[in-house]
């Protein structure tokens, strides 16, 4: 390992020690004491948190994304990627000048399941 490295692993802990030591005041002590220290240690962690908290919302949405996506379904049954579609009549997903857009029903092609 590097001297770089093992600087930058030793910077780590102490952001780590310094988030741990704020997160404990934090639920223990619900109005913050503005001393010099607890001041410092208070911007370093609204520095790191709210990114921290982005990358877990973005990481949400991608999750969320992926399940839409066609051609991609699975039969939950046989684990068949082969289907075939037809139109649920008794759910319409949107109606516009007489027109009806149903939602579509999966069936899969090996075993018959609809999903
Ligand atoms: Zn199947």
């Amino acid at each position: 390992m590097s001297e770089f490295e093992e600087k930058v692993i030793e910077m780590l802990k102490k952001i780590d020690q310094k988030l741990d030591k704020v997160l404990e005041m934090g639920s223990k002590a619900p109005a913050p004491q503005p001393t010099p220290a607890a001041t410092s240690t208070a911007s370093a962690a609204s520095t790191v948190k709210p990114s921290a908290l982005v990358e877990k919302q973005e990481e949400e949405e991608k999750m969320k994304e992926k399940p839409p996506v066609e051609g991609r379904r699975v039969c939950t049954k046989c684990g068949g990627t082969a289907f075939k579609t037809e139109e649920d009549k008794s759910n319409v997903l949107h109606q516009m000048g007489g027109i009806k857009i149903y939602a579509k029903r999966y069936i899969c092609k090996s075993c018959g399941n609809e999903s």
